[in-house]
Order: structure tokens, then C-alpha cells, then sequence
């Protein structure tokens, strides 16, 4: 198949009833296309690494659901637990067992999670985390990195990442100055302005929130020490150290980024896998801080789904197919995509250069254009990456040789294609 051939006309249908009637067309910005161009697929379905649109053209997925899907889609296990579930009742507003095994599952993979609350997405998490904090230092200001991204709670949207990054207005208006005040910024991977930060502010430093592995621009590893300097520097200061593991958890590893690093923090955040592919998030740390939250302390938070049955069943069903093969396999998709592009860059003379962590990574072009016109090239190709080179492409344990050599050959094309 060559570029240009696929017929899309539902989807263009769909989306032009969707414009009418969402902002953008979207429920979620970066879905637009806005980074790429062109009209977006509508999908219709999906199982194991591959999606299907409305016009029943088949697509070799790595947007993953933006990370939640590492088994895959309608993996029969979690099929089989979400149907249970529903068959039981979809809510109760009342406590229930399986949130109390997911959580169990959660704080065994990461033992920094003495208590937890579950909440229903990484912004929620990510919010809630920021409140504990303060609530518990007494302290009004956070330092977040610059391109990392931890939701849209207003004090997080500064300088922020992913899909906020991608329409270029790092700060969304709507966030009062006020507000944007209290956080301050250091770029990521730079010890010596957060040390400069907390020479400043120190003792009203509530907390620094950090993507251990960021990923809201493009995939970027912390560098060596990094996150042990962190560690040391918010610990010397008296301030809370939030690992933001919405991403990183269950991906890098099953421990996360601090099994992987080695690195403790106080407070972590998580979403995405621990759902399943349904909506939920936690935010979770040390008994002592997760103390304050109501309703045993003063720091209130609360939500009419959370700990909802049916997500409580699809998370569980999902991270108990992680073990450490699943981990390695998907290690090794990582590495052979990141060889195989690479290889196929240096042979199309382009400039492109892959950024990994396990299953995470990014194709980095020096252009947007560029990310553009590749982008469109794979997905005419029957491959959907994410439409913007900010965010990370997700392998699933559900890709085979078979899915990752369709994507070599097809990058291959689209890259000899932009060199022509
Ligand atoms: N933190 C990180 C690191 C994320 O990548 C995201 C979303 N991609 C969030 C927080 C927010 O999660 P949600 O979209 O579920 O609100």
C-alpha cells in the first residue's frame, strides 16, 4: 500500500459531526492532530496491538490508550474480569473488596505506598498528592519540572508538557497569577537550579513533583543522579518528594521508576495501567503523610467513582499478567524498534534519533514538519504513533515480530519517501 490510498471517508464524517459539538472535535487535545495535521481516525474497535476505524482500515496501535494498554487491547483476561464485574453491579458508593486487592497488588510492586487513596484519573491523583503535601508541611509552594506534565489541576499547568506543550501555550489561561506563583520551575535533568530553587524558598516548599522518567516531551531518562539529587536536596530542604508514576508505573517495571532507579520518594501519583484501560488513578506514600487525608486528617479529598468495581477489576486483572517476562519482552520490542529505526534513519540520510526506556520511546526528528510528514507516512502505512513527537509511543506485551517488522518496513518507506 502506498500513502494516499486509504479510504477514510467515515472517519472524516464522524469528525465533522464531532467539531460540531466538542471543542476541537476532541475529548482531549492531543487527539485533534492539531501537531500533524490531517483528520483523525475514528476507531471502532480494538484487540491485542491493533485498532480498526470506522471505515475498517487496521492499525498497528502505539498510542496505547496513552499508556494504560500494555497488555493490549481486550486482553481476554481483562475482558473476562470487567464483564464479572458489570455482571455484579457497575457503582456502589460503598466500600467493596476489589479495591482493597488492587491496592494490596500496588503497595507489594511498590513498597513506598504504605497507604493509598484511588481516585479517577492522574489528574485527580496528581492534584490531591499537591493538597497532601501542603497539608502536611504546612507549605504553600511546589517546584514541577518544565515539559513535565501532571494533569490540568491549575498549579500543574505551568510550563507543562504533552498535549500542552504540543499547542504551544505551556500555561493555559484560566490559571490565575496567583496560583501560578506558588509553583515554581527548573528545567528537568538540572540539579543545580532545583538546589538554586531551594536556597530561595526552601522552608515554604511544600513539594517537587517529577516525572521519573519524562515522557509529556518526548521520552527523556533522568540523568545518572539525577533523581538520587532530588532525593537528597527536597529531603535536605523539608519538602516532600512526589514521583508523578501515571506513566512509569507498572511500565518501566513493575516497581515503577523508583524500582528501576533505586530511588524512594515520599508521595508517588499513578493512573493509566493500574486501570486497565479504565479511568483511575491513585496517589499513595508514607503512612504518616497519607495520615492527613480525610477522612483520618484534615486534608479533604473525595469521589462518588472511586475505587469504582469495574476499574478496581479491569486494574487487577491486568497487573497480575505482569511478571518479569512480560517485562523483558517488552524490553526487547523496545530495543528492536529503537535498532530497526535507527538503522532505517541512517539509511534514508534523515536525522531522526530514538529515545528508550523499555517500552517507552520517541522518534525524535529536528523539526516538527518532519515528525509530521513521518507520521502521516506510517499512518497510511497502517501505523498509528502518537500524533505529536512530544509524547512517547507505548509497545504492548500484545506486539509480536510480526506487528514490529510491518512497523520497520513501513518506516522505512515513509522514510525513503521524505528523502525523495
Ligand atoms: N501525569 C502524567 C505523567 C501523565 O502522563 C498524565 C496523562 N498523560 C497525567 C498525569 C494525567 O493523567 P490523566 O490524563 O489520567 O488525568
Amino acid at each position: 500500500m502506498t500513502a494516499g490510498e486509504v479510504d477514510t471517508s467515515r472517519s472524516a464524517e464522524w469528525m465533522a459531526r464531532a467539531e460540531a459539538i466538542f471543542p476541537g472535535g476532541v475529548n482531549s487535545p492531543v487527539r485533534a492532530f492539531r501537531a500533524v495535521g490531517g483528520t483523525p481516525r475514528v476507531i471502532a474497535r480494538a484487540a491485542g496491538p491493533r485498532l480498526w476505524d470506522v471505515d475498517g482500515n487496521e492499525l498497528i496501535d502505539y498510542i496505547g490508550s496513552w499508556g494504560p494498554m500494555i497488555l493490549g487491547h481486550a486482553h481476554p483476561e481483562v475482558v473476562a474480569a470487567a464483564h464479572a464485574a458489570v455482571e455484579r453491579g457497575t457503582s456502589y458508593g460503598a466500600p467493596n473488596g476489589l479495591e482493597v486487592e488492587l491496592a494490596e497488588e500496588i503497595a507489594a510492586a511498590m513498597p513506598s505506598l504504605e497507604r493509598l487513596r484511588f481516585v479517577s484519573s492522574g489528574t485527580e491523583a496528581a492534584m490531591s498528592a499537591l493538597r497532601v503535601a501542603r497539608g502536611y508541611t504546612g507549605r504553600d509552594k511546589i517546584i514541577k519540572l518544565a515539559g513535565g506534565y501532571h494533569g490540568h489541576a491549575d498549579a500543574l499547568l505551568v510550563r507543562a508538557g504533552s498535549g500542552a506543550a504540543g499547542i504551544g501555550r505551556p500555561t493555559s489561561a484560566g490559571v490565575t497569577e496567583a496560583v501560578a506563583a506558588e509553583t515554581l520551575i527548573a528545567p528537568y535533568n538540572d540539579v543545580r537550579a532545583v538546589q538554586r530553587l531551594l536556597d530561595e524558598h526552601g522552608t515554604s516548599v511544600a513539594a517537587l513533583i517529577v516525572e521519573p522518567v519524562a515522557a509529556n516531551m518526548g521520552v527523556v531518562p533522568p540523568a545518572a543522579g539525577y533523581l538520587e539529587s532530588l532525593r537528597r536536596l527536597t529531603h535536605e530542604a523539608g519538602a516532600l518528594l512526589i514521583f508523578d508514576e501515571v506513566i512509569t508505573g507498572f511500565r518501566v517495571a513493575r516497581g515503577g521508576a523508583q524500582a528501576l532507579y533505586g530511588v524512594t520518594p515520599d508521595l508517588t501519583v499513578l493512573g493509566k495501567i493500574i486501570g486497565g484501560g479504565l479511568p483511575v488513578g491513585a496517589y499513595g506514600g508514607r503512612a504518616e503523610i497519607m495520615a492527613e487525608v480525610a477522612p483520618d486528617g484534615p486534608v479533604y479529598q473525595a469521589g462518588t467513582l472511586s475505587g469504582n468495581p469495574v476499574a478496581m477489576a479491569c486494574g487487577l486483572a491486568t497487573l497480575r499478567q505482569l511478571n518479569d517476562d512480560v517485562y523483558r519482552q517488552l524490553d526487547e520490542y523496545g530495543a528492536t524498534i529503537e535498532a530497526g529505526l535507527s538503522d532505517a534513519a541512517r539509511s534514508a540520510g534523515s536525522l531522526l534519533k530514538v529515545v528508550r526506556v523499555g517500552s517507552l520511546l520517541t522518534a525524535f526528528f529536528d523539526d516538527d514538519a518532519s515528525f509530521g510528514r513521518f507520521f502521516h507516512g506510517m499512518l497510511s502505512r497502517g501505523v498509528l504513533l502518537p500524533p505529536s513527537q512530544q509524547e512517547a509511543w507505548f509497545v504492548s506485551a500484545a506486539h509480536t515480530y510480526v506487528e514490529l517488522r510491518a512497523t520497520l518496513v513501513a518506516a522505512r518507506a515513509a522514510l525513503r519517501e521524505m528523502a525523495a
